[in-house]
């Protein structure tokens, strides 16, 4: 908490200079812990919790302080990442912004957000394991965020455009639909490329590790197909999600961004599950990109 809150001191010093484009990095967890997902599929939704101050951004996203340690400063600045940051990257990268009402809520401790999980119905074991490891969650249009897991503002951008991008394919209704590795996948580029805009560098540093844990999880024969099982991901020891990231960059990079909002587009259709959207949009079965996206890395480790 006080590591962000020093970072919000920079974050007007770092809005002066126009973000430079392109892509990556995201939340990390730490890189030691287990990977947790940050999203669940037809969960129970999250509470109302007592909040005190409440900001509004655009698109229908209002922020909220979860806890009275997190002041108004710091809503306006995440309020100012979304307007300035956030909502370009969902227009221009998941095809859309939030159309319903969204809710975003900050919190500053392990207890303040623990008390609201376990409000939230997960159960009391999983709790240390909530609060240790994940950088937010989310539930159809709510998102939770404990700030303390982030160093500074731009992680707070890479978590909050992550977990946009899954309320956007929630709105949409996509979110069910989509098979991991494309929703976590185009999470974490958006996520990545929010906090690039905020810190090029240390984004690119978080890069290259995570991508080095994934060649090394190929050279030891460890790594998992795409469609990995959430138990698998969970005894995982590399970070899985940033495989999935790398898969959706290859993709986007082979056919491009447009293709990739038109597949979107299509998935959201209630004629096509995801299988026959791919298809349709890139004249490929996705188990034959998901083969050969595996291959390529493994000739990468080489
Ligand atoms: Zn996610």
């Amino acid at each position: 908490m006080l590591s962000i809150i020093a970072g919000l001191a920079l974050s007007a010093q770092i809005y002066t200079h126009q973000p430079s484009v392109y892509v990556r990095p995201p939340y990390r967890v730490p890189s030691s812990s287990k990977y947790l997902p940050d999203h669940r599929r037809n969960g129970k939704e999250l509470p109302n919790t007592q909040t005190t101050l409440s900001l509004s951004a655009d698109s229908n996203i209002t922020l909220k302080a979860g806890d009275n340690r997190v002041t108004n400063n710091l809503l306006s600045s995440a309020v100012k990442i979304i307007n300035q940051t956030s909502l370009s990257i969902l227009s221009k990268y998941a095809g859309s912004t939030p159309t319903q009402a969204v809710n975003i809520i900050l919190f500053s401790s392990p207890q303040t957000y623990g008390n609201a999980l376990i409000q939230a119905g997960i159960p009391a074991d999983d709790i240390a394991a909530y609060t240790a490891n994940t950088g937010g969650i989310t539930i159809g249009s709510n998102i939770w965020i404990p700030l303390y897991n982030l160093k500074d503002i731009s992680q707070l951008a890479n978590v909050m455009t992550h977990e946009l991008t899954h309320v956007t394919f929630n709105q949409i209704g996509s979110g069910d639909k989509l098979p991991t590795w494309i929703n976590e996948g185009a999470a974490w580029r958006d996520g990545l490329l929010a906090e690039q805009q905020l810190d090029s560098l240390a984004t690119s540093l978080e890069m290259l590790t995570e991508q080095r844990g994934v060649l090394q999880a190929v050279t030891s024969g460890q790594l998992l197909p795409l469609t990995a099982t959430e138990q698998d991901i969970l005894n995982a020891n590399y970070n899985v999600e940033y495989e999935d990231f790398m898969a959706v960059e290859s993709l986007v990079k082979q056919y491009g961004a447009d293709k990739f909002i038109a597949f979107l587009d299509a998935a959201k259709s209630n004629q096509q599950d995801a299988d026959e959207a791919f298809q349709t949009t890139y004249k490929i079965r996705m188990v034959d990109f998901q083969n050969t996206f595996l291959k390529s890395l493994q000739s990468e480790a080489k």
